[in-house]
């Protein structure tokens, strides 16, 4: 049988870790699960239900009602979440929830129940997750974990791109400031904040192109297999 192992990729924001995550699981034919998704439906649920998310108790409450999943789309080829069943991929990279975003996953109840769900997802190995904290606090035993970086500017005009397709109102200043904010949140909270793990392998792509950066994985891939 062929082995399967559990790939992991952390890092900054908008530095392409997803781009990457997808390359390497359509490649192997291994499922790709978006973590930051995950909290992202978590945030929708709270600010549409006005959840006071300083209250623990009513975090906790909110918990119990909030059932995430992941759908594939066989059309955008890419696995959407759920959140109660309904599809609201289309609206977590919203700025209303970018904004927003890191203060809630920076609660501790919210990041138990997460990766909770996440480890369950790799019981069965053969998976390639993105996020913050896969290689550190996920899957610490992972067979191959990957820390990208970027500069600033390319993160900057990647996720303003990305954006402006939706919203041609939002200004660069807006996408910069809020990676700068989720970056500094994301690395300065309590419970489990974004750092390289000390196995993992650093990818820096500025100036490397994807077709580069999928070959360079591919290649630690094979090494470990
Ligand atoms: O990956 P993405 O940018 O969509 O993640 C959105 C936010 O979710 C991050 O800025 C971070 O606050 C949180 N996150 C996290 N841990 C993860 C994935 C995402 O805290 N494993």
């Amino acid at each position: 049988m062929v082995k399967k192992i559990i790939i992991t990729i952390d890092g900054w924001s908008s530095c392409g870790k997803s781009t990457l995550a997808k390359q390497l699981a359509k490649s192997l034919g291994y499922v790709y699960i978006d973590s930051g998704a995950m909290y992202r439906a978590i945030t929708v649920y709270f600010l549409r239900n006005h959840i006071d998310w300083t209250d623990f108790r009513e975090v906790d409450e909110a918990l119990k009602n909030i059932h995430l999943h992941f759908e594939y789309n066989v059309q955008s080829e890419q696995s959407e979440i759920y959140l109660n069943d309904e599809n609201i991929e289309y609206m977590i990279r919203d700025l209303v929830v970018a904004e927003k975003v890191s203060d809630v996953a920076a609660i501790a109840a919210v990041r138990t129940c997460a990766v909770a769900q996440q480890q369950k997802m790799g019981k069965r190995k053969g998976i390639v997750m993105d996020g913050r904290d896969i290689g550190t606090a996920v899957f610490p035993h992972a067979e191959l974990k990957i820390f990208m970086t970027a500069d600033i500017s390319i993160r900057v005009e990647r996720r303003y791109k990305e954006m402006y397709a939706k919203n041609p109102n939002i200004t660069i200043e807006e996408v910069k400031s809020n990676l700068e904010m989720r970056d500094y949140i994301d690395s300065h909270r309590e419970v489990s904040p974004l750092r390289k793990a000390d196995d993992a392998v650093l990818i820096d792509n500025s100036n490397i192109s994807m077709e580069e950066q999928l070959d360079f994985a591919l290649k630690l891939v094979a090494k470990v297999l």
